[in-house]
């Protein structure tokens, strides 16, 4: 009897790598490999990396450490890395780790089958390559359309910013947008199978479509993909504040499916870290539209990201990054130490802090950050929120979904109200969740 091979996808960093390993377990089907939440019994394990921050590159080598063992047991259990870190080392990673099976980058996706095929036969392939845009659009990856309620759509790729910190440029390539007629036909299909809410996914989805003169800008896209039947919520991340345009403020006045949350990262508070972060605007201009934002969408939940610690970053500068905090009042932030990365212009940058200093700085942001979460979540207490049911929450007899504003709700309710629109009081708030019950 033939059996089904077992896959194990690890995931380290952004939405776009989860995104991507949805991608290779509908590949890798065709392989009749199917998914399993363990590496111990998989056949092939793969380990989607990200590099953006030194800690979790080193996660990943530490990890790629523990399953040697795996390899050394009696049945054959291939070894594949895949995503930034493979992208980044290529070949060189098959010498520094010679259990490895294969390696393959953040444009060879639509090869891993080929690849997996080449290392049952016993070879070890790696191909890193970047293609050309043309090609890119031609083989741009996309999943099955095989249900939930929520869904993630890549709508572009890579980055042309060169922010002094980021190696996204440097090991995702140059941004590339795909096709506005093939991302609502892979939207279209996904609603036949129950999907209500997407989110449009890139790097900086604000330049979606600015290299195409026949294509919509993002705004443009918005608006055709609201149109789409049987959509009922659109989100999308990430935004790059530089490029997000009037045109794109007021899709957040007209249209009812765009949900109230942007994810605007600032990284600073102060013009001097900003210029040397070559982030392309002063703290006044963020501000100026973020205002924009809450005048054409009363009540936007508003995200971050924040960098602290970046070098040269003085007291001064640290308390401009709070200040700017305080007067966008966000929802939630992701907030990091600096972390140099290769080949970045900032990685030769002198640093005078120490990694205490900087931690110190770091715990602080976060302290605050944390009472202005709890404050927002506790002044939706009492309101009645427009909650996507997503499925059972981990609380016993509980469901869970998301407000517009993409802050979990937990709720009693019976299982068939998921995949629906649900109508929920807010009775409690947590820092991390609402609590919630049915109207
Ligand atoms: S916009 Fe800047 S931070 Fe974002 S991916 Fe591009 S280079 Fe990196």
């Amino acid at each position: 009897m033939n059996h089904a091979k077992k896959l194990y996808i690890e995931t380290f960093g952004c939405q776009m790598n989860v995104n991507d390993s949805e991608t290779m377990f509908a590949l890798l089907k065709d392989l009749e490999y199917e998914p399993t939440d363990s590496p111990s019994g998989a056949d092939l394990i793969i380990l989607n990396t990200c590099c953006i921050r030194a800690k979790a590159e080193q996660k990943v080598y530490s990890e790629l450490g523990r399953l040697k063992g795996l390899k050394r047991g009696d049945r054959r259990v291939l070894l594949g890395v895949g995503g930034c870190i493979a992208q980044q080392e290529g070949e060189k990673l098959l010498k520094r780790v010679p259990y490895l099976d294969l390696v393959f980058g953040t444009h060879s996706l639509h090869l891993l089958p080929e690849m997996v095929r080449a290392a049952e036969q016993g070879e070890r392939p790696s191909q890193t390559d970047f293609l050309d845009p043309e090609t890119r659009l031609d083989l741009f990856p996309r999943k099955e359309a095989e249900g939930g309620v929520t869904r993630f759509v890549t709508v572009m790729q890579g980055c042309d910013n060169f922010c002094s910190y980021c190696i996204v440029p440097y090991v995702r390539g140059r941004e590339v947008s795909r096709r506005s007629g093939d991302i609502l036909r892979e939207i279209r299909e996904m609603t036949s199978t129950g999907v209500r809410e997407v989110t449009l996914l890139g790097q900086n989805v604000n330049s979606y479509g600015l290299k195409s003169p026949d294509e919509p800008d993002f705004a443009g896209l918005l608006r055709m993909v609201a149109g789409v039947d049987g959509i009922e919520r659109i989100r999308f991340t990430t935004s790059h504040p530089k490029d997000i345009s009037p045109s794109l403020i007021a899709c957040f006045a007209e249209l009812d499916k765009l949900c109230g949350h942007i994810h605007l990262p600032a990284q600073s508070g102060s013009d001097r870290i900003l210029a040397r972060m070559n982030r392309g605007y002063s703290w006044r201009e963020y501000l100026e539209k973020i205002a924009a934002l809450k005048q054409a969408r009363p009540g936007i939940q508003i995200t971050g990201d924040m960098i602290v610690g970046f070098p040269g970053e003085s007291e001064e500068d640290f308390l401009q990054t709070l200040s700017l905090m305080e007067e966008v009042g966000y929802a939630d932030l992701f907030s990091f130490i600096f972390s140099a990365r290769p080949e970045t212009a900032a990685a030769s940058l002198s640093d005078s802090l120490t990694r205490r200093e900087k931690q110190e700085r770091l715990d602080r942001l976060q302290r605050l950050q944390r009472g202005m979460t709890l404050e927002r979540n506790r002044s939706l207490v009492g309101s009645i929120q427009q909650v996507l049911v997503e499925g059972t929450s981990r609380q016993g007899g509980q469901l869970f979904g998301r407000t517009g504003g993409n802050r979990v709700v937990n709720f009693p309710a019976d299982p068939s109200l998921i995949g629906t629109m649900a109508a929920v009081r807010i009775v409690d708030a947590f820092p991390n969740s609402l609590l919630g019950e049915p109207q």
